[in-house]
This record gives C-alpha cells, structure tokens and sequence, in this order.
C-alpha cells in the first residue's frame, strides 16, 4: 500500500498493512466504525499506521456469523481441521520475519525476541497439528452388567480470547491453535495498542480459511478496548472466554463470565522469584537473572521481580550482577546488539518512575538504575533495588525491568518469601542438590504453577502447561492436557442388554 509516514515502515505492506487499517475481521471483510487510532512505535512515540477500531455493532455482526461458522467448522473431522492448522504454520513461517519485526516495531521488544514470538506460534501450529488426531476419550468399565462408560469430547462452539499487549500474538497462538483443533471459532481481541499485529496475524489466518473455502468466520477478530472485551465476557454464544492480561482486570472478566455461567481460562499477573542456594553455579545463575529480569524490559508475565540470595552468596551475586547490568545495551530493539528496549508505552515509563519512587519511601535502596531516560521513546534503566521482602511493594507486580534483591539464611526461609505473594505465575531454583529439587518441587516447595530449577523464570516451552495459581488465575494454557478446557466433556453409559440395573444396588420398584 506504501503512504507510510516513515520509510522504515513500508515493510509493513508486505503484511497487508496501510496507513490506516480498518481493524474489524468479519464475515470474511475488513471492516470497522468504532474510533480512530494510532499505533505509536514505543522507540520514539511516533505514529506508524491508523487503525479503525471495532464499534459494538461491529461485534454483533462479527460474532453473528461466527456463531454460524461454529455449526460448520466443528463438524470437520479434527485431523482435517489440524491440517488447516498446519497451513496456518506454514503461512507464518513465509512471514515469520516481517511478523517478528512487527511485533518488534510496535510492541518494543528486541528483534530476537519478537521472532521468537512467532515461532512460539509456528511450534504451536505444529503440537496442534499432531494433537488433532489425539483428542483421545476413555473407556471407563461400569458396575452395571451389559454397561458401558465412555467419555467423548466435543467442541464448545466459540472460543473469546482476549490478549495482552506484551505477547500480542503467542498468546494468540496457545489459544487459537489448540481451540481451533478442537473444533471451535475463535473470537480474537488484541490489545488496544498493538493493533497492526492483531491486523496482521489475522489477515495470514484469513488467507488460510480463503483458499480452503471454508466460512472466514471460523476466525473472528477485533482492535478495540476494554468495550469489545466487556462483550465478549457477558456474550453468551461464547462457552469458554480466555482471557491474559493484569490480575484486576482478570478478576472482572471472570466475574462476567460466571455471572452467565461461562467458562473461563486465566492468565494473570506473575510476581517471580529465582532463589540462588549457596551451592549454586554462580555463573550460570547471573546469566539467567538477567535475561529474566531485563529481557523483554521485565514486560514479561515471567519476568523474575525478585531475586533471593543465600546470605553466603549475597555480595558476590549482587557485584557481578551489576557488573553485567553495565553491560546492558540499551536502544532501539530493531537494531542489532541492544538488550533493553524501551517499555510499551509513555504511561508504562510514567509507572516506572511513580514505581521507584514508592520503593523508597518503603525503605528500597536503589544498587543500580532507578531512573527514566530522556528521550523521546519509553527509555528507562534497568534497575537493581535492595529491599525487605515484607515492603509492601514487593507483593505487587510493577511491569517494567525492577529486580528487588533480598537476603535468606535456610531453604524454608527462601521458600516462604518465594510464596509470600499474592500471584504464584513462576519460580526458579539454583541449586545442584537432589534434596532440595525434590523439595522445592514437591507440596512444602514452590506454590507457583512453574517450578524450575538451574533456569530462568521466564522462557517457558510450548510442550508442558502454561500458566499460574492464587492470583495468576489458576488456568493453563499450551501444552500437556491443556486442550481439555477448549472442549465439552460427554460421560456416556450405554446399556447394550435388556435388564435395568441401577447404579449403588439401588432397587426401584
Ligand atoms: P490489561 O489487563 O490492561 O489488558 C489485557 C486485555 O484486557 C486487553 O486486551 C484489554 O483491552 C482488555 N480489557 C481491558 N478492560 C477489560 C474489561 N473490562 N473486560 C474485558 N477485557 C478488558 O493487561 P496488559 O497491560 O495488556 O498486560 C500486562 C498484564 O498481563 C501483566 O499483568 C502480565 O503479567 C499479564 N500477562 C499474563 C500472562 C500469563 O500468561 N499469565 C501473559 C502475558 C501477560
């Protein structure tokens, strides 16, 4: 389309993106008659493209003929639907480049990462593809004679799913492929400021459904706010709602959705701490609280927040970790060699800075960082604060890249901070002692929904469930048997004889 403000931006028509998009996937058309709004590229706080977000009408429709597509798509044997999927995959991977720098340009996060992103959905298509021709039931024998027990799984229908702004399209991925495979229509909102990659990530599913000439409504999205998110919570053709995103916003989708009986899927705040034994592989232990604490500018759900050090190790760790933050190369995350990019918009900088400052008034005292940089972009330190894990400001998650750093004397002690705040998303121990593994593992260990050891918090693999308990929402999402939520369990007894025995002996007349 071309007509971009800046040069730099004309790959993006390589993605079918315009100067101004309409932003609204339905029926098959790009439409849109909700507001106007710009996507602002967080390095400098310039407009790269318009959007033309969905209005409540948009949504009617949208979700009318989604509900119809529902009735076709969910009758498509699941291996035939994993084949659609497949080439869903295959789609990305021809644009995984443009897509990655995308999500690099209008998110703000460093290039390896935004085209990691994209292969996490690629990989994801992939574990889809397989899973589509294991959506397996049982055989559960009866106490009844002549009895059978069976458990069959169905699709639900349609499938909400709601993202966050920090993983504008993997998120996306987890849900949609494994929803899709099931046999559900999804209903995608995006994050009210990453529209271009709602748009795009759509637009290589819709030229899939296309060329298969299967209804486009299988695939349904929307740029808009918290508005369009509302409807979809109370919408009541929408059985399963996944929703990522902060805890207090998560707390009010869940009490929508059940208000209608719905289902719901929760991915929520995280408040991560890696724990460093006095027999941990030092190194290898900076190495990973740096990529955990700065990758992505500490906008991760699994960003490690809080650092615990065995008092043995305190003052090694803490000098060479400030030692390798010097290092840290901060600026634009397209260009090559920069570790830190800027935070997603001006209001997560304004956060940080609010944030520091309420870490010391609770007595934090800053090691490293601590400010805003000015520029003309969402620039801030990478920043290394000394405090008491009872402050309260370490209970809350403060998204941007503050690693608070504390001191423990006995496992017990690391374990009870580690579980002492209210989210419970990930957990990581340094240490090589079988002992304390299969503590830290077991029901007195960690009380999160991820448990590592010897690795970072952050960087999760597709393959094992993802997602938190307490107030990280409980849900999981990807890997391992995650696929059961996007389904409707059938408990069937079939009688293949002539008698009518009850079940408990129960005798009726
Ligand atoms: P957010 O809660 O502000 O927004 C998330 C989504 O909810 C957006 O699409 C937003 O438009 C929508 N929304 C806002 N109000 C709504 C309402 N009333 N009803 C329905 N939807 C509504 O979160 P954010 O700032 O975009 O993302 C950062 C947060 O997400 C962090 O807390 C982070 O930890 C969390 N997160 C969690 C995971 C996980 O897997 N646990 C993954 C990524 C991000």
């Amino acid at each position: 389309m071309g007509g971009f403000a800046r040069k730099e931006y004309e790959f993006l028509s390589e993605l079918g993106l315009g100067p101004r998009n309409p932003g609204c996937f339905v029926n098959g058309a790009w439409s849109g008659s909700g507001p106007v709004v710009a996507s602002l590229n967080p390095t400098n706080n310039q407009v790269i493209a318009e959007v033309i977000e969905a209005s409540i009408d948009d949504y009617e429709e949208g979700l009318r003929a989604c509900a119809d597509a529902a009735k076709i798509w969910m009758q498509i044997p699941a291996p035939k639907r994993g084949e659609i999927v497949r080439q869903i995959g295959e789609a990305l991977r021809t644009k995984l480049q443009y897509l990655g720098r995308l999500v690099s340009l209008e998110m703000g996060k460093i290039l390896p990462e935004g085209i990691g992103e994209v292969q996490e959905i690629i990989d994801m298509c992939d574990y889809a593809v397989g899973l589509s021709r294991q959506l397996n039931g049982s055989i559960i024998p009866s106490e009844r004679p002549n009895h059978m027990m069976l458990e069959v799984w169905n699709p639900l229908g349609v499938v909400g799913v709601i993202t966050a702004f920090n993983f504008p399209c993997a998120v996306l991925g987890w849900n949609a492929c494994i929803a899709l495979v099931c046999g559900n229509c999804v209903v995608w909102k995006g994050a009210p400021t990453t529209p271009l990659i709602t748009i795009a990530m759509t637009e290589i599913v819709a030229q899939v459904l296309e060329k298969n000439n299967l209804p486009a409504a299988i695939f349904t999205s929307f740029c808009g706010g918290a508005e369009i998110g509302e409807a979809i919570a109370r919408d009541t053709r929408i059985p399963l709602v996944s929703f990522t995103g902060s805890s207090k916003v998560g707390l009010l989708v869940q009490q929508n959705v059940h208000k209608r009986y719905g289902k719901c899927l929760l991915e929520l705040s995280g408040n991560n701490a890696i724990i460093v034994m006095d027999d941990a592989d030092i190194q290898l232990a900076v190495r990973s609280v740096l990529f955990a604490a700065v990758g992505t500018a500490g906008q991760r759900c699994t960003t490690c927040r809080r650092l615990l050090l065995h008092e043995s190790v305190y003052q090694t760790f803490v000098e060479q970790l400030i030692e390798v933050y010097k290092q840290v190369k901060i600026g634009d995350p397209l260009e090559k060699g920069t570790l830190l990019g800027p935070l997603h918009t001006p209001t997560s900088k304004e956060n940080f800075v609010k944030g520091i400052e309420v870490i010391k008034s609770q007595g934090g005292k800053i090691l490293f960082g601590g400010s805003g940089i000015d520029s003309e972009g969402n620039f801030v330190q990478p920043t290394i604060v000394e405090i008491a894990p009872s402050a309260q400001v370490v209970k809350e998650e403060l998204f941007g890249p503050v690693l608070y750093v504390m001191k423990f004397q006995t496992l017990n002690e690391a374990i009870e901070i580690n579980n002492s705040v209210p989210q419970g998303l990930s957990s990581s121990i340094f240490t090589r002692k079988p002992e304390i593994i299969f503590k830290w593992i077991g029901p007195h260990g960690s009380d999160c929904g991820i448990v590592n050891i010897n690795i970072p918090t952050n960087g999760a693999e597709i393959g094992g469930a993802f997602g938190g308990e307490k107030a990280t929402g409980g849900g999981r999402e990807a890997g391992s048997d995650s696929w059961k939520q996007y389904m409707r369990r059938a408990t069937c007894t079939i009688n293949y004889g002539s008698e009518l025995p009850l079940a408990q002996g129960i005798n009726f007349g």
